[in-house]
């Protein structure tokens, strides 16, 4: 009953070399589709040439956002292709569907789709250590209307890129705002899930603390703008003494697959963990005492992300002298361990394809 056809690009794209790789900005041959309408609900699953859309102006996912993303990572190495987590990742993303009233998917399925994809792409996926196949699974809302009301159409595509290695220079430690005066999310509101208007509320606050000089924005809670939530694309954690703490799932934000596995492997590397509330007073006041040892982020892009400098109030303060902490280090080559196959998964992380 589901069978995916396959149209084959006739003209293929010309393959980067590893050391040109970036993030984001170059796309494979092929597009993974896969529609959705009320009578034959998900249906049409099919592989197609990677090439524009055309949409009516009208289409609500212009208009309203009605629209969700995940991103994840695929990986060939001397072992052959596998995929990190993709069932967690695509869990939370029929959660994000959930609270953006797009119809659910049978997970199960789209790992097929998406591993049929990756057979057919797997000369797009780096080998070099370091770099990886970044997957973007999307789903836009279809309908052709003005009014603010749910879309009885859907269509789901799995794009690829290509992707450098993060650190390819090493560790770069980025320079944290804190803002006081913008929020991202707030409690019963869509903080958690991997929809667009997250981001389309954070550029301009994040376009403010660029042009200051800094990489990213860290947001406190929306209600008392006093304790940490995240940094709007990567969660976050700080190291006091001796104990990595970092912010509890409240519902304002995002469940990070990678603070996840890093809360998953601290227990295994015996560091004392806490998932709690933590307000930025605490951690300028740790600052203070030379009790605040480290501070980073975790995504899937870069998987740990060093914080060398957090501005708050007009006073900046260093961490660890600007360099990556050893806790931070450990959780990256831990992880990068398990995604490069160079170590065993004994959390059943790795997905074959
Ligand atoms: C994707 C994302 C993260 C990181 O999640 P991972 O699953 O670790 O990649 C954190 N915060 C926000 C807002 C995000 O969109």
């Amino acid at each position: 009953m589901f069978s995916i056809k396959v149209t084959k690009s006739k003209k293929l794209k010309p393959k980067p070399r590893p050391s040109e790789l970036k993030f984001g900005e170059l796309f494979t041959d092929h597009l993974f589709i896969l529609d959705y309408n009320p009578e034959k609900e998900w249906h049409h699953p099919r592989i197609e040439p990677y090439k524009a859309l055309s949409l009516d102006p009208a289409c609500c996912v212009f208009h309203y956002g009605q629209s969700i993303f995940e991103g994840i990572k695929a990986y060939r190495t001397k072992q052959g292709i596998h995929i990190f987590r993709p069932q967690k990742y695509l869990e939370r993303f029929n959660n994000s569907a959930e609270r953006m009233c797009i119809p659910p998917l049978d997970s199960k399925l789209i790992l097929e789709c998406l591993k049929k994809l990756l057979r057919l792409e797997k000369n797009w996926i780096p080998t070099q250590h370091g770099t990886a196949l970044y997957v973007r699974p999307l789903i836009i809302s279809t309908g052709n209307f003005l009014g603010v009301r749910i879309s009885q159409t859907y269509r789901l595509m799995i794009m690829l890129s290509p992707v450098g290695a993060y650190y390819a220079e090493g560790f770069q430690p980025v320079k944290i705002f804190v803002s006081e005066e913008h929020v991202r999310a707030v409690r019963g509101g869509v903080g958690f899930a991997k929809t667009c208007g997250n981001y389309a509320a954070s550029l301009y606050p994040g376009e403010k603390a660029r042009l200051r000089g800094f990489t990213q924005v860290l947001y406190l809670d929306a209600i008392e703008r006093k304790y940490i939530e995240e940094v709007g694309t990567m969660n976050i954690f700080f190291v006091i003494e001796d104990t990595l703490i970092t912010p509890p799932l409240t519902g304002s934000i995002l469940p990070g697959i990678t603070r996840d596995s890093i809360l998953s492997m601290v227990k295994d590397l015996g560091i004392k963990t806490e998932e709690r509330m933590i307000s930025i007073d605490e951690v300028i006041e740790a600052s203070r005492n030379n009790r605040l040892k480290e501070v980073f982020g975790s995504g899937t892009a870069a998987v740990v992300s060093p914080v060398s400098d957090l501005s708050y109030r007009n006073q900046t303060i260093r961490v660890n002298q600007g360099r990556v902490g050893p806790i931070a280090q450990r959780l990256f080559d831990e992880i990068t361990a398990i995604q490069y196959r160079t170590k065993p998964d004994p959390y059943g992380w790795i997905e074959e394809v």
